[in-house]
């Protein structure tokens, strides 16, 4: 068999770019298009195509026949306080929807093998995540639909336009829900990151015994997934038979402060939390993996703990870079840094 092609869409993202490296490592030809390189570090890609993937001219230029797999991450994203805060709705649903209706229509027109489609844990009803103690996310209890946000919606609407492109076009498609991805290489600051990323920023550019602002009362609760494992579950969902949706997630479920808590004993540094108003989405979600367990026989195993101390490393690294001017570090050279 020849070497296999694959396109990556939002390449120049987190965990596009995470895609791009793994698939590379595996042999595969890649070709990666967003609308912006890496922040981070240079793409793995053979070739890297700056396009917006809105536009049909874009699709029909990038895609060719012959591209086995593709996997479609772009999408008009960002962290609670961009896509709770109702100011980016519009952007959000039309952005990502005309990136999906194409993506769909060109893999059935120019005959890819498979799709694999990123949807997500914000798919799930807000009624079933109010208790932060026992939220339901088990794949079956997303009907009726009632998303908290219209990210959510769009996603799926998106999942429901692929399903529909397979059932009356043949297209093989994969469709996970990921549950709030993390590592590093993630957007760390701006307004787009998320929960993780933002405490650690706020914890690692504090002198021990500061304080740091958590949105909301700090006792909601999440389940946050490291980078590696979520590629690894792309990966093995791609080589299985399994279409899904399937979640992606982790089910180690902590609240923020909890959290906080972790992340300041990796950092050996004593703070204050001063909990602030601020957009904090649904009162509880964690990934329920049954289904993941069943259809793929395996599971996540790396502990919360250890993807924030990974990633810990690698903040600290950006924001000393940052504080002093210089260049960051890349990725590898602060892992080895850290062992
Ligand atoms: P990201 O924002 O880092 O990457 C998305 C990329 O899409 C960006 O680089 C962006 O420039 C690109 N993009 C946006 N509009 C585009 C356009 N019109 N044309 C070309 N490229 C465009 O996000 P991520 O964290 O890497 O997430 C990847 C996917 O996984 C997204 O679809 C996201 O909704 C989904 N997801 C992520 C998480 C998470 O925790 N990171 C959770 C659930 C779902």
């Amino acid at each position: 068999m020849g070497t296999k092609k694959a396109l990556v869409c939002g390449a120049g993202g987190f965990i596009g770019s995470h895609m791009v490296r793994r698939l590379r490592a595996e042999g595969y030809r890649v070709r990666g298009v967003d609308l912006k390189h890496p922040e981070f570090s240079p793409s793995a890609a053979h070739e890297f195509v700056i396009a917006d993937l809105r536009l049909r001219e874009s699709w029909d230029a990038l895609l060719d026949e012959g591209t086995d797999e593709v996997y479609q991450f772009a999408a008009d994203m960002g962290g609670a306080g961009y896509i709770f805060t109702g100011e980016n709705d519009a952007r959000v649903m039309q952005n990502s929807a005309m990136i999906n209706l194409q993506a769909a229509e060109f893999a059935v027109l120019r005959g890819v093998q498979k799709i694999f489609y990123s949807s997500s844990a914000c798919i799930y009803p807000a009624y079933n995540q109010e208790d932060p103690d026992h939220p339901n996310c088990s794949e079956e209890s997303a009907y009726p639909a009632a998303p908290d946000s219209e990210y959510g919606w769009e996603k799926l609407f998106s999942e429901r336009l692929y399903l529909a492109f397979a059932r009356n076009y043949g297209l093989n498609v994969r469709i996970a829900r990921f549950h709030n991805i993390f590592g590093p290489e993630g957007t760390w600051r701006g307004g787009k990151e998320k929960a993780p990323a933002a405490l650690i920023r706020k914890i690692a550019e504090q002198e021990d015994g500061g304080t740091i602002e958590v949105w909301g009362d700090g006792q909601q609760t999440r389940s946050f997934l490291y980078i590696d494992e979520c590629i690894e579950a792309v990966r093995r969902l791609m080589e299985g038979s399994f279409a899904g949706p399937v979640n992606i997630g982790s089910e180690e479920m902590v609240t923020i402060d909890e959290m906080a808590g972790m992340i300041m004993k990796i950092a050996d540094k004593r703070m204050t939390i001063r909990h602030i108003p601020g957009p904090t989405g649904v009162r509880g979600r964690n990934s329920d993996n049954r289904l993941l367990r069943a259809q793929l026989g395996w599971e996540p195993t790396q502990s919360l703990f250890e993807g924030l101390a990974k990633t810990y490393k690698w903040i600290e690294a950006q924001a000393n870079a940052a504080r002093w001017n210089i260049s960051a570090p890349a990725a590898e050279e602060v892992a080895i840094a850290a062992r």
